[in-house]
C-alpha cells in the first residue's frame, strides 16, 4: 500500500486555482479569434494566412482551447483542424451554394422560432457559438434579427401554446448553451407550462468543444423540468471525444438526457468508411448514438467540403457492412419546404 504524504500531495494541487478562469464562460469568451494566433500555436505554414485571413473576414474565427488541444500541431490535414480553419476556398463563388440554402425565412412566424416540421418547433435560442464550424450553413444567417428579447420570446411562446399539435420544442441557435443558465432555464420554465409540450430536444456542440458547459449549474434546471430530455450532439470525427467529452456526456446520461448525434458529411474530414465506423465506435463509447449523417447544405463559401451524392451513398451502404445496425446514422439531406428530412438513396435526383 502506498501512503502519500501531505507534502507530495500538495506537489499535485496547482498552487493557486483560480476557478474564474477553467469556468465555462471564461472558456467561451476566450476562444481563440486570430488566424494568425491559430497557425502559430498549431505550427502551421505561414503560407495558409492569407486565406486564413480572407476566410476569417467571412466568418471569423473560433475555436475553444478544448477543442484546439485536441488538434494535431503540424497537420494541416487534421480533421478537426479542417473543420475551423478558414481557407482562401471559402471566397470562391460556386454554382449552387447560396447564402440561405434552406430558405428558412419563409418559415419564421416570429423572430427565433421557425416551424417546418410536424409536432416540433425550432428556437433559436442562442445568436452565437462557441465554435465557428466553417461548413456551417448558419454561417450567413441574420442572427440580429433573430435573437429575440424577452417579449418576442413571449410572442414564440403563445404561438406555440395555442398550436396544441406541438409535442415538442428544439433548442438551436448558434449554440443554445451558449446562453446564461439563467436565461435558458427562465425559457424551460416557460416552456413547461404549455401543458402539451412533452419534449425538450437541445442541438448543441458545447459539450463537445468546452466539456466543462456540463456543470452542477445546468444539472439543475435542466434535470428538474418535467419535460423528456433529449440532447442531440454535433459530432463529425471520433478525435472530436476525449475523457472530457465522455464525462460531460455521462453527468448528462445521470439526469436522463437521451444522446444523440448528428454529423455533417465532409470531404477531408470523414468522409472514409474507416472515418465514419470509428466515429460511431466512439460515439457509443461515449453512450450518444449516431442519428444523422447530413450531406453538406449547399452554403456559398463551404464547396470545397461538398462530396458528390452518390458517392456518400455508396459510402454508407459499404458502412453498414461494417457496423451493428444501431451505429448507423441516416443519411439525409434538407429540402427546402419538405415536411421532413429527406433520406438519400442511390435514386434520388
Ligand atoms: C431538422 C429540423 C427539425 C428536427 O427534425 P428531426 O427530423 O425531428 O430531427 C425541426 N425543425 C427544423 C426547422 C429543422 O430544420
Ligand atoms: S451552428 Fe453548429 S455547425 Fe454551425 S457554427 Fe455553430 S456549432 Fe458549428
Amino acid at each position: 500500500m502506498i501512503t502519500r504524504s501531505p507534502a507530495s500531495l500538495q506537489r499535485v494541487i496547482p498552487a493557486t486555482i483560480e476557478k474564474g478562469d477553467s469556468s465555462w464562460q471564461a472558456q467561451l469568451s476566450g476562444a481563440l479569434r486570430d488566424p494568425r494566433v491559430l497557425l502559430s500555436r498549431l505550427k502551421l505554414d505561414e503560407a495558409l494566412l492569407p486565406g486564413a485571413e480572407a476566410g476569417h473576414a467571412l466568418f471569423e474565427v473560433r475555436v475553444p482551447a478544448a477543442y484546439l488541444a485536441r488538434i494535431r500541431p503540424g497537420d494541416p490535414n487534421d480533421p478537426l483542424l479542417r473543420q475551423i480553419l478558414p481557407l482562401s476556398a471559402e471566397s470562391d463563388t460556386v454554382q449552387g451554394f447560396v447564402s440561405d440554402p434552406l430558405e428558412e425565412a419563409e418559415h419564421t412566424p416570429h423572430p427565433g422560432l421557425i416551424h417546418k416540421y410536424a409536432g416540433r418547433v425550432l428556437l433559436i435560442a442562442s445568436p452565437i457559438c462557441a465554435i465557428n464550424c466553417r461548413y456551417c450553413f448558419r454561417r450567413h444567417f441574420p442572427y440580429g434579427e433573430n435573437s429575440p428579447s424577452r417579449a418576442q420570446w413571449n410572442d414564440a411562446l403563445n404561438y406555440m401554446r395555442n398550436d396544441t399539435s406541438i409535442q415538442e420544442a428544439i433548442l438551436s441557435g448558434g449554440d443554445p448553451l451558449a446562453s446564461s443558465d439563467k436565461r435558458l432555464s427562465w425559457l424551460v420554465k416557460r416552456l413547461e407550462e404549455i401543458p402539451h409540450l412533452k419534449r425538450l430536444r437541445i442541438h448543441t456542440r458545447l459539450p463537445v468543444v468546452i466539456p466543462d458547459r456540463i456543470d452542477g449549474t445546468l444539472l439543475d434546471w435542466l434535470g428538474a423540468t418535467r419535460l423528456q430530455k433529449v440532447m442531440v450532439l454535433h459530432i463529425n470525427h471520433a478525435n472530436e471525444i476525449d475523457d472530457a467529452v465522455i464525462k460531460a456526456c455521462a453527468r448528462l446520461q445521470s439526469i436522463g438526457v437521451t444522446l444523440l448525434n448528428q454529423s455533417v458529411l465532409l470531404r477531408g474530414v470523414n468522409d472514409s468508411v474507416e472515418a465514419l465506423a470509428a466515429l460511431s465506435e466512439r460515439l457509443f463509447e461515449a453512450g450518444i448514438l449516431p442519428y444523422y449523417l447530413h450531406v453538406l447544405d449547399p452554403v456559398s463559401g463551404a464547396a470545397h467540403f461538398d462530396a458528390p451524392d452518390d458517392e456518400a451513398v455508396i459510402l454508407v451502404e459499404a458502412l453498414r457492412e461494417r457496423l451493428a445496425g444501431f451505429l448507423m446514422p441516416r443519411l439525409v439531406r434538407e429540402v427546402p419546404g419538405e415536411k421532413s428530412k429527406s433520406p438519400l438513396s442511390l435514386r434520388s435526383p
